[in-house]
């Protein structure tokens, strides 16, 4: 069972094609709000991620941005949150908004919402940290990677408990229901020699 003061939230730069996604992205701003828990995203006001922290911000939530000093600008830095923490570059951004987060989600994005998604699951893979992390799915955006991740474990480069450690669901009720109840799989390098 896990504490949720703060969940890291990891979403597009842009709002998507389809306004079902901003329409996921408020949802789920205003629940953890409305949950009393903090957000912690990337700190700008642009796309999805501008959404969801407008969206619980507006819902009386606590929101921390960080931003590195060369996006102020270019990702339009929001001015209503209750921190913005500017830091040095990239890799101080995704290290901070690792800490500052109990738990991960990604809602549908591009190749910096993957990048970020992919480096708190390889983290938890080696131990880094035991927090867990959830794909929130707006209408099947996950399903073509989820095949890959599965084919990826067919052919034995995941073991099964790290796939199964990942949680997918499509409304912010029951991410909050899968992130408390979530168990930490065992990290891969204090397994036996012989599995993946
Ligand atoms: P995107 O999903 O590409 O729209 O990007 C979503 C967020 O990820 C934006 O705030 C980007 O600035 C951020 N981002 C992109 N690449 C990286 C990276 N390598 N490290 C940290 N944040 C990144």
């Amino acid at each position: 069972m896990s504490s949720l003061a703060r969940i890291t939230v990891f979403t597009g730069s842009a709002p998507g094609a389809d306004p079902s996604y901003r329409a996921a992205a408020e949802a789920v701003g205003s629940v953890l709000a409305a949950e009393g828990i903090g957000v912690v995203y990337g700190g700008g006001n642009v796309g999805l991620m501008g959404t969801v922290a407008t969206a619980a911000s507006d819902a009386g939530g606590e929101v921390i941005g960080v931003i590195p000093k060369v996006l102020v600008d270019k990702e339009i830095a929001h001015h209503e949150l209750t921190r913005l923490e500017v830091v040095d570059d990239m890799h101080q951004r995704k290290m901070r908004m690792a800490e500052l987060g109990d738990a991960f989600v990604a809602l549908p994005g591009g190749v910096g919402t993957l990048e970020e998604f992919f480096e708190v699951w390889t983290w938890l893979q080696l131990g880094i940290h035991a927090k867990p992390i959830a794909l929130y799915d707006v209408g099947g955006f996950w399903d073509p990677m989820l095949a890959m991740l599965d084919r990826i474990v067919q052919e034995g480069f995941i073991s099964e408990q790290f796939r199964d450690a990942l949680i997918v669901v499509s409304d912010p009720r029951q991410l909050l229901d899968e992130l408390r109840s979530w168990e930490a799989p065992v990290p891969k390098w204090s397994q036996p020699a012989s599995s993946a």
